[in-house]
């Protein structure tokens, strides 16, 4: 199926994870760097409000001509992601495994979690992590009207800088599909979208740890950004223990290629 009929397809079934083909492997390009990061968004912002929601899903198109919102980033670093969270059942030992290996991660929740764990999500914060906006609601972001959108991510900003005791500065969208009244909100409110290069699509059925770690080893390269899910709470329940399995093989790898790894913060070059 093409990225175009994915994105067709997501429009009109937009409840469940989109089944999307992994994305090609980050190869970070000079632009990136040479023109700057605020440079790149502003265009990249543009072009997307001119050529429609949806073309972000396009995976050709953002990872060519949209770096810094693809997640590409410093050639010998991978930006670790987790969306969903955050969740009492999952997260923390996502948090333990990330201790043990002395590693910082990004985390994107939503809004809605964050008010249930609020404590959960000050943890993260106080263990170094980096903290990004995924929305309140898990909801497919072109389907929601301007105020909705509006709405919905002040809602979510204001609901972790509560919790974690500072403004986050990212901003992921549900299902990595961005609207036009999204990427005005994002910039009213200083957040800055970042999509992913690698997923381990451990929502996916019969996923394991192995499967998992296979997935986003195809697609792994340095200035590559990595999603995994730190919750089940959109996708089949225990998915995120196949995340949870494969990220030691993922920091290892990672390893022997000699790539750093760390949160979006310190992705740049
Ligand atoms: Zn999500």
């Amino acid at each position: 199926m093409t990225d175009l009929a994915n994105a067709a397809q997501r429009r009109r079934r937009p409840a469940r994870r989109p089944s999307a083909r992994p994305l090609a492997p980050a190869r970070p390009l000079a632009p990136a760097r040479a023109v700057g990061l605020g440079v790149l968004l502003a265009a990249a912002g543009a072009a997307v409000v001119q050529a429609g929601p949806g073309i972000t899903a396009l995976r050709s198109v953002r990872t060519a001509l949209f770096p810094p919102l693809s997640g590409c980033g410093a050639a010998d670093h991978v930006a670790i992601t987790f969306d969903d969270g955050p969740d009492p059942a999952a997260t923390p030992h996502f948090l333990n495994v990330l201790a043990e290996q002395q590693v910082h991660a990004t985390f994107f929740m939503l809004g809605s979690m964050v008010d249930r764990a609020p404590g959960l999500a000050a943890e993260v914060a106080a263990a170094g992590h980096e903290v990004g906006v995924h929305g309140f609601d898990h909801r497919y972001l072109p389907l929601r009207g301007p105020r909705a959108t509006r709405d919905d991510l002040t809602r979510a900003r204001d609901s972790i800088a509560t919790a974690t005791g500072s403004v986050p500065r990212l901003f992921r969208p549900p299902y990595g599909v961005l609207s036009t009244a999204a990427l005005v909100t994002a910039r009213r409110l200083d957040l800055t979208p970042v999509l992913w290069t690698a997923r381990g699509r451990e929502w996916a059925a019969g996923a394991s740890p192995g499967s998992v770690y296979a997935t986003l080893a195809a697609d792994l390269a340095g200035g590559g950004t990595v999603l995994l899910h730190d919750s089940d709470c959109t996708s089949p329940a225990g998915s995120w223990r196949a995340a949870l399995g494969a990220l030691p093989m993922l920091l290892e790898d990672c390893a022997q290629q000699g790539l750093r790894v760390g949160p979006l913060r310190e992705h740049q070059a």
